[in-house]
């Protein structure tokens, strides 16, 4: 939309306080990919609010970054595929009450599903991946954007797949719910780019060595794929003030 064209964010080296002062909210922060980037945003010097729902998970992610110098975590516990009305709202005011805004929603958590044809797609299964996946993402980012509109310079940050940009054979919910993504970050980037400094964009993390990867690919060498702490970076650039009016965009976390 505006100045994504020239943006790389993989090109970005995270500073040690890039993210100073910011309150950043990541889903699925207790594993993979969401686990990664919120260490890598309270070494930073963000304060982080891990989203999961395994409480364990998101407890050991707050317990190594209280261990560490960095910013503060503070935990969340919300079922995407369970949590109504209630819970949604009961964050929102969490989070105002003890940050006052919010500068930074990165929507990570997601589920798979199954790899079949649409012809065999299990209907209750489409459903759920399309609630996990996409209505929960709709509903945080509704009930969010007055704690994000109180920030000066707020970022919102899907992630997507490259199944979602580019459809394949037996990706059924999956790749239709990235689709859908998509669709919603331009839809909302359209929306707030005349009127606020938030920012929506989607990033593809690209073949990354997490227990969603093994699930869908059982027979590859997962030792091949980078971890998810290496693909930090281009996360932080879109979370931060680098990219400050870049919105609108569907970038890649790899170089493929
Ligand atoms: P992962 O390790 O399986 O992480 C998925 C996260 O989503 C987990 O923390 C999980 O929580 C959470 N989650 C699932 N259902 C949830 C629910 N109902 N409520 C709350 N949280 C829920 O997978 P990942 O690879 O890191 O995936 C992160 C993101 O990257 C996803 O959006 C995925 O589509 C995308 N992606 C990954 C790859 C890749 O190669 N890894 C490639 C393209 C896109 P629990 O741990 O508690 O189950």
């Amino acid at each position: 939309m505006n100045d994504s064209i020239d943006f790389d964010p993989r090109n970005y080296q995270p500073t040690a306080a890039a993210l100073e002062g910011r309150t950043i909210l990541i889903t699925g922060a207790g594993s993979g990919i969401g686990r990664a980037v919120a260490l890598a945003c309270a070494a930073a010097r963000a304060n982080v609010v891990l989203v999961g729902r395994t409480l364990r998970k998101l407890e050991a992610v707050h317990a190594e970054i209280s261990a560490r110098d960095s910013g503060t975590a503070t935990i969340a516990q919300l079922d995407l595929e369970r949590a109504i009305a209630k819970d949604y709202d009961t964050l929102a005011a969490a989070v105002l009450a003890r940050f006052g805004r919010l500068d930074g929603l990165l929507h990570n958590a997601a589920l798979l599903g199954n790899l079949s044809a649409i012809a065999d797609y299990d209907v209750p299964l489409f459903t759920r991946v399309m609630h996990v996946n996409v209505t929960a993402a709709f509903a945080l980012t509704q009930v969010l954007l007055p704690a994000l509109k109180k920030s000066p310079d707020a970022r919102v940050l899907f992630t997507s797949s490259s199944v979602g940009r580019r459809g394949r054979a037996y990706w059924g919910a999956y790749a239709v719910s990235k689709f859908a993504i998509e669709g919603l970050s331009q839809t909302l980037a359209h929306e707030l780019g005349g009127s606020t400094k938030i920012t929506v964009n989607t990033i593809n993390p690209g073949a990354t060595r997490t227990a969603m990867r093994r699930q869908a690919y059982p027979a590859e060498d997962l030792e091949k794929l980078p971890l998810p702490e290496s693909i930090t970076a281009p996360y932080l650039a879109l979370l931060g003030p680098v990219s400050r009016g870049v919105t609108g965009g569907a970038f890649d976390a790899q170089r493929t």
